[in-house]
């Protein structure tokens, strides 16, 4: 045996692996897309000779292929230590990681329905890696679980408790693992426990979301009963009246074309009419281009207001963290959402902003600020490894 660790990732048409070593150093990560389709492909970084998959492989032809790649290659040595799983929604049942059995799949599976576009397609990685690799502890790391700890009142909705009850209507919040990281690292490195750390993170990436943090526990987040509710993304919208539904109906737009129109066409694309390509909407405002301009005053302003309802939940605040690849990447982003925040007595400085908290420590705040900003890349795979060496371990 060997006693690496493999992470999969596995979408509803690609799937993402990743190799670590018994001490948690990343060694390979491999692509394998458009699975199912006669041009399905793979790219394992670092080999640029390109990988053979059959004709419309699915996810396990995909991975079987990576994997001979792995072992030939001497990446992979046999069978790894453990094998860790992102699945999207826990529902109330998972509040953190869970080796996989027979009871965690039908877990996972009763709970499908509230992420049925995720969940089906976690469960197909799975049983790809099972029939691989028979005899290596599973475990299942969920985007949810770390927001089991959300008070009832920032979970709940407004609406008839039959909703909540009956069918599972809450606040279940996304991106967990991210944010979970942030806490951690911020934590070092402002030398403080974990558990006496409070940040305001804010993931953004295709999808973003916001989460406040009390003493190392999620205590309110932007993402909701799915990951459309929040913060503007990169194709959703984020929120919206939910009158919406109605008032499109009225005008012949059915209710999925709403969804659809809500998850796939709006937000950063919606807005500009270009693209979800931050950096590309940054050029263009820069050239003028008015749609693109806007794109970056909603994302940004939304943002803002975000971060200081975000203060509403938390007693005390050591620092806002952002993450994801506008908040690692975008020093416009931001520049321009703290600017809105100076009656919080958040100060940038634009230096430091330039540097992408690439020094030590971090900061992009100025030493005047109320309260430290940081930049920290995040390391949802690691989590991952992480929790799937413990438990395969216990
Ligand atoms: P993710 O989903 O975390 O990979 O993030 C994707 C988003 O990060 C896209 O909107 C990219 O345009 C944005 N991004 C990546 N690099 C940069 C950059 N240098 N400046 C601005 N946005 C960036």
């Amino acid at each position: 045996m060997d006693e690496s660790i493999l992470v999969v990732n596995s979408g509803s048409s690609s799937v993402k692996l990743a190799l670590f070593n018994k001490n948690l150093e990343k060694k390979a990560s491999a692509l394998a897309e458009k699975l199912n389709n006669n041009d399905a492909v793979a790219h394992i970084n670092g080999i640029s000779e390109p990988i053979e998959l059959p004709q419309g492989a699915d996810h396990q032809q995909a991975l079987q292929a990576l994997i001979e790649i792995f072992t030939r290659t001497g990446l992979l040595k046999g069978s790894p230590f453990a094998i860790g799983h992102r699945v999207v929604h826990g529902g109330e049942t998972f509040r953190e990681a869970a080796l996989i059995d027979a009871g965690t799949i039908s877990a996972i599976k009763k709970v499908s329905g509230l992420a049925p576009l995720h969940n089906p397609v976690n469960l197909v990685g799975i049983d790809a890696m099972h029939e691989l690799f028979p005899s290596v502890p599973q475990v299942a790391v969920f985007d949810t679980a770390y927001h089991q700890t959300l008070p009832e009142k920032a979970f709940r909705y407004a609406l008839p408790k039959h909703c909540y009850e009956e069918w599972g209507v809450r606040r279940y919040g996304f991106h967990g693992t991210s944010h979970s990281f942030m806490v951690q690292e911020a934590a070092r490195l402002l030398g403080k426990n974990v558990e006496s750390t409070s940040i305001i993170s804010a993931h953004l990436g295709n999808g973003c979301s916001i989460t406040a943090i009390q003493d190392g526990k999620s205590v309110d987040t932007s993402m909701g009963l799915t990951p459309l509710e929040g913060l503007v993304m990169g194709t959703r919208s984020g929120d919206v009246d939910p009158g919406l539904f109605d008032y499109l109906s009225g005008r012949g737009v059915s209710a999925s074309d709403v969804h659809a129109m809500l998850n796939n066409d709006s937000g950063l694309m919606g807005l500009s009419g270009h693209t979800n390509d931050m950096r590309t909407l940054c050029e263009l405002a820069e050239q003028g281009d008015k749609p693109a301009r806007l794109a970056i005053d909603v994302f940004c302003f939304r943002l803002a207001r975000y971060i200081g309802a975000m203060t509403a939940s938390l007693s005390h605040l050591d620092a806002v963290v952002f993450t994801g690849g506008i908040g690692e990447n975008s020093a416009q982003v931001r520049q321009e959402t703290i600017k809105h925040l100076g009656l919080l007595g958040l100060e940038i400085d634009p230096d430091l902003n330039q540097m992408h908290g690439k020094q030590s420590d971090h900061r992009v705040s100025h030493s005047d600020s109320r309260f430290a900003i940081l930049t920290i890349p995040t390391n949802e795979e690691l989590v991952i490894a992480q929790e799937a060496s413990r438990l395969a371990s216990n």
